[in-house]
């Protein structure tokens, strides 16, 4: 197992072939499997929220979206990939696709997720969506009820965290398999609601000051977390020592 603990949580240190390959192995399984892909806001969600913290310690891959959780490994002496939930997401789609495995979306706006599935279906080839359904629902058991009937492989919830990590772990209860990834504003992204910043950022690992500029609401999602997480990870590395 490639996995490295940080602030008391298994993180999986693959790369991203790598993620993708043990991915595609848990969609064949027949269990339900879930990723999360964690960022340093999860961390401190999961001080404070016991079930959210079990969540992590039971999910089956935990990837490293953010940059700052590849800055908190990196103190502590792993040099890891980080793998943008978004683009994990959208080549498990591809994927899948060639392996003819069904594909459920869930979460965003209704006019977003119309336009997600659209332009996926129109850019993938091969590609069977067996069910969608936007995130603003009030019956989990319904929901939960049809991805049951129509029995997808991979299944993509984007209702921000933690709440789609808690749909998953309810999921996991009454589905006979799946693979289930938290994918946050992914379906935004793929909409074309929500523009990705340049490539640049992207290679650069500075998505993060893009959006923020962009959108400068975001600004006291990062700060104090992400100063407050990386003091954290020194603290936790000076107590090990
Ligand atoms: N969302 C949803 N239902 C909710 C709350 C949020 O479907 O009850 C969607 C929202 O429309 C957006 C995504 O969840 O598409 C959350 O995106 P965000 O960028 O906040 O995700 P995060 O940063 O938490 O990964």
């Amino acid at each position: 197992m490639n996995r490295v603990e940080l602030l008391g949580y298994k993180i999986d240190t693959y790369s991203f072939d790598e993620a993708i390959e043990r991915a595609l192995e848990l969609e064949k399984e027949e269990k339900v499997s879930q990723v999360v892909t964690i960022n340093p806001e999860m961390f401190d969600c999961a001080k404070t929220d016991n079930e959210f913290a079990e969540i992590l310690n039971t999910a089956e891959m935990i990837i490293p979206d953010g940059v700052g959780v590849k800055l908190g490994l990196k103190i502590l002496g792993q040099n890891v990939d980080r793998i943008a939930g978004v683009d994990f997401a959208r080549r498990m789609i591809d994927e899948s696709a060639k392996n003819n495995l069904p594909i459920a979306l869930i979460g965003a706006k209704p006019e977003v997720i119309k336009l997600a599935c659209d332009n996926l279906l129109s850019e993938v080839e091969n590609l069977n969506i067996v069910y969608s359904q936007d995130g603003y629902f009030k019956d989990d058991e319904r929901v939960l009820e049809e991805l049951k009937q129509t029995k997808p492989r991979l299944i993509l919830i984007a209702l921000g965290s933690p709440k789609q990590e808690k749909f998953i772990k309810q999921a996991k209860n009454i589905l006979p398999y799946g693979l289930m990834i938290g994918v946050g504003g992914s379906f935004d992204v793929w909409s074309g609601t929500v523009e990705r910043a340049p490539e640049i950022y992207q290679k650069l690992g500075i998505e993060w000051l893009y959006r923020t500029v962009k959108q400068p609401e975001r600004f006291k999602r990062i700060f104090p977390t992400l100063p407050l997480f990386v003091m954290r990870v020194f603290k936790e590395k000076l107590l090990n020592k």
